[in-house]
């Protein structure tokens, strides 16, 4: 085995640096807020990021003071999340059935209040602002609060043209808390969505008991797979650009080809950041066997995009991923910004159960039933058999004293 990549079947995803103790402090977190409210959240805003929980109005997005050309950039990346949130919800219609029982049904309905994360501690997550806040105004959320704890005007221009009804100033761990407990102004949410880092993620799976969340989206992760790379350049700042995002990101090449792996080394190797990345082991080159091994090998580490080179290749063949990149014009970087699909999505192996952010997970789905009288005689013995079977007294004497 070459010193320049591992076999498949010796690598294991590392956990986080330091999990026991983030698992502490943000329940630490918590525990004040629920205690102790909005005074909570403002002294532990002021002691983690010297910063005030506080409340920024949004002015209408032409009126920040920024850059045309990065204006354009924010609306085009605009149009096309949205074309794509509506694409998604486009066959979703109320619909029911009538039989001779009754009238029976299905109603789509937005979730009233929702928090959208929006990352901002190492570097401001425009993007982020468009790709939580588009999908809870196309499925018609009506409270879309954002927190963040960047101000940068961009990420506030964002919000604001996505349709944020509230912004507040505020990051981490209590972020989180204030939304699923509820702050000043804001009264808990219902749903919290979004990214975020090892802090933020952990607090979403601490909340999760008592607010929906929509996935563990932490910290980011890459899987290339690839045996004939025709750009090996592109792919290696495709790698470089995902361990950009945190000391925790990784970014993983799988190849059945030795020499690409060989080759991917070098060029890494050349590259100063590059080198860096593959001493810490945020990039790591993996050869396997055969396709069926790396097969299994990708499918079980589930990675939050998984990019693969051959166009040509059943894209069943994964069954774990968050986002499918498909061929080497596939650059995650153009799905974190703007191709359309969302770009929060699930990390550490939680692709296994749960796909990316979408629409859907803005709606609740509820049923109808409207029964009638020929549906109330067969139904009432029915029921009343299995109540009775169960041993369920007044379960059986509400359907029996329905019976024709
Ligand atoms: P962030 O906003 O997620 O976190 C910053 C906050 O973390 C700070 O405001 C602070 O309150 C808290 N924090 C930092 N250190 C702390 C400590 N020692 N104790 C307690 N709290 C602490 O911003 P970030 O740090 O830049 O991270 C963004 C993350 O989002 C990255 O990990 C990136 O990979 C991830 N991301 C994931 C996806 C996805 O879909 N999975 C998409 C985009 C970004």
């Amino acid at each position: 085995m070459s010193d320049k990549y591992s076999h498949v079947t010796d690598y294991i995803r590392p956990a986080f640096k330091d999990q026991s103790k983030i698992e502490q402090t943000v329940a630490k977190i918590l525990d004040k807020i629920k205690n102790h409210g909005d005074a909570a959240v403002q002294a532990i805003s002021q002691k983690i990021d010297q910063q005030d929980a506080q409340y920024i109005d949004l002015l209408p997005f032409d009126e920040y003071p920024i850059d045309q050309s990065l204006k354009d950039a924010i609306q085009s990346a605009h149009r096309r999340i949205k074309k794509f949130c509506q694409f998604q919800i486009k066959d979703l219609k109320n619909d029911q059935f009538s039989d001779e029982m009754g009238d029976f049904g299905f109603v789509y309905q937005p979730i009233e209040h929702i928090g959208a994360y929006i990352p901002g501690g190492q570097f401001p997550l425009i993007s982020t602002a468009l790709m939580t806040l588009i999908p809870a105004q196309v499925a018609g959320c009506p409270v879309r609060v954002a927190c963040s704890p960047s101000d940068h005007p961009a990420l506030l221009a964002a919000a604001s043209l996505a349709g944020a009804t509230q912004f507040l100033h505020l990051g981490g761990a209590q972020a989180i808390g204030a939304l699923s407990y509820g702050y000043d102004q804001t009264p808990a949410v219902n749903l919290i969505v979004g990214p975020g880092n090892a802090y933020v993620n952990q607090a979403k799976a601490q909340v999760q008991h008592r607010t929906q969340i929509d996935t563990l989206a932490g910290p980011s992760e890459l899987l290339i797979y690839g045996n004939q790379i025709k750009q090996p350049e592109w792919l290696m700042f495709d790698a470089l650009a995902q361990a950009e995002h945190d000391a925790n990101a990784v970014s993983v090449v799988v190849s059945e080809t030795p020499e690409l792996l060989e080759n991917l080394y070098d060029l890494l190797d050349e590259h100063p950041k590059g080198k860096e990345l593959l001493n810490n082991d945020n990039i790591v080159l993996l050869l396997a066997d055969d396709q069926p091994q790396a097969l299994a090998f990708i499918n079980d580490y589930a990675p939050e995009h998984l990019m693969v080179c051959d166009e040509s290749m059943k894209t069943a063949l994964f069954k774990n991923y968050g986002s499918l990149f498909i061929g080497e014009n596939s650059a995650v970087a153009f799905g974190d910004y703007c191709a359309g699909p969302n770009h929060t999505l699930p990390t550490a192996g939680a692709a296994k159960f749960s796909g990316g952010l979408s629409v859907h997970q803005f709606l609740k789905v509820q049923s109808t039933q409207k029964i009638n009288n020929t549906g109330r005689g067969v139904l009432a013995n029915i029921s009343a058999k299995l109540a009775a079977a169960e041993g369920l007294t007044y379960h059986e004497q509400s359907a029996e004293i329905r019976k024709l």
